[in-house]
């Protein structure tokens, strides 16, 4: 579960990580007073869960009301990648000396925690660690004995942080080691973390992933799962009872059971294409279930071709292939689908899709047949 920067903000609070106040906002006249509140200068900042917002218009500063109603103005309805923007988090602007960068995650290779910290934040960290990874500081931790204060000054000395700040960069990293840790973080970062010319060191941006399935453990951060967090397809798909996850490509992934729509992925990966989403459609063959799972993968606009991929167990086939013909005179899908089945009477069910013709709808036998299909055809569109 990602939180919005500002939700992220409030964790590191509770943590004792320095952030600016601030205000989360949805209208310019709230924006003002939210503004009058913290105090000019402010920074207007869309909240949406996509990074790189500064460099797509969505971070500005405000020296006065008029720039303010102007930013937050464009701000607002504004699309970042895809993102709609609904809300802004008004905060009282910082001035920056430095730009450092910090994170902690769990590492799974190593089964360790993981602290990173590096003096060239506010950019890229994979660009960083890609052409000068001697700049960013991997720290293991032991994840019984946690981070000791000793090895925050190490991390912040090897990262060769300004001297003067070393403490305040290890009581940084400590506070978020704490975040991760307690709250069941999945990742907890902070890009830029500041230095301001007054030297004190401070958390100016958030990126915090929750575990979804340790949320139990905290009812107070439950209310942060609001849906205004979630991809619109994604609420859609937890309504209807559906898996589905929103991921970044072109390919639609659709399969019965959720192995094999693991496995799916990384077929399609290493045909060279890149999954937009998957969905599980479970067991069955039903062709309302095969309507609303074909729905919801087309509802995200980005996808240019669909893999269907069915092993037919208990679920024939057959059956399989005549809610799909039914499904598809329904739908009339705009995109190309590769369907590959495969098990129980798959011949029978072949024989029945291309009996069917159905326009935009190519039948595979085995999954690596499907993924090259279906990555070509993707790249064709
Ligand atoms: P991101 O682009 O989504 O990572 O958003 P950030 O919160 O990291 O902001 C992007 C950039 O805007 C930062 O790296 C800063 O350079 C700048 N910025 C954000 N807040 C402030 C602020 O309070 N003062 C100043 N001077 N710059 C800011
Ligand atoms: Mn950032």
């Amino acid at each position: 579960m990602d939180l919005l920067e500002y939700q992220g903000k409030q964790l590191f609070a509770r943590h004792g990580l320095r952030v600016s106040s601030g205000k989360p906002v949805t209208t310019v006249e709230d924006a003002v007073s939210a503004a009058a509140e913290v105090g000019y200068p402010v920074v207007v900042k869309a909240q949406v869960l996509i990074g790189g917002r500064g460099k797509a218009g969505g971070v500005k500063l405000a020296a006065d009301e008029r720039e303010l109603r102007e930013h937050a103005g464009n701000i607002l309805g504004m699309d970042i990648k895809g993102h709609l923007v609904r809300k802004v988090w008004i905060e009282h602007a910082s001035e920056i000396a430095s730009e450092y960068y910090a994170s902690v995650l769990l590492d799974r290779s190593a089964k360790l925690p993981l602290v990173m910290f590096s003096t060239e934040g506010g950019v890229d960290i994979e660009e960083v660690a890609e052409k000068t990874p001697e700049k960013l500081i991997r720290h293991h931790v032991d994840a019984l004995n946690g981070l000791s204060r000793e090895e925050a000054l190490q991390i912040a000395t090897d990262g060769e942080a300004d001297e003067d700040v070393r403490e305040g960069v290890a009581d940084a990293l400590l506070a978020l080691y704490e975040v991760w840790l307690e709250e069941d973080a999945t990742l907890a970062e902070i890009n830029p973390l500041i230095v301001t010319p007054e030297r004190e060191v401070k958390a100016l941006d958030s990126k915090v992933s929750l575990d979804g399935n340790a949320l139990y453990r905290h009812p107070e951060n439950q209310g942060l799962s609001d849906s205004e967090n979630e991809d619109p397809i994604e609420r859609r798909a937890k309504e209807e009872g559906v898996q589905y996850v929103k991921l970044d490509g072109d390919i639609g992934i659709l399969g019965n059971g959720a192995g094999l729509v693991m496995s799916t992925l990384d077929v399609v990966a290493q045909a060279g294409g890149s999954p937009a989403n998957f969905l599980d459609a479970g067991g069955g063959s039903n062709a309302e279930k095969i309507k609303q799972a074909v729905d919801l993968l087309l509802a995200n606009e980005a996808v240019k071709a669909v893999l269907f991929n069915i092993f037919g167990g208990i679920t024939r086939c057959d059956e399989v292939a005549t809610g799909l013909i039914a499904a598809f005179e329904e739908i009339k899908p705009s995109v190309p689908f590769v369907v590959r089945l495969d098990g129980t009477n798959d011949v029978e069910g072949r024989r029945l899709l291309q009996e069917a013709a159905l326009p935009n709808v190519h039948a595979a036998k085995t999954m690596n047949e499907a993924a090259e299909m279906v990555v070509a055809l993707a790249a064709e569109a």
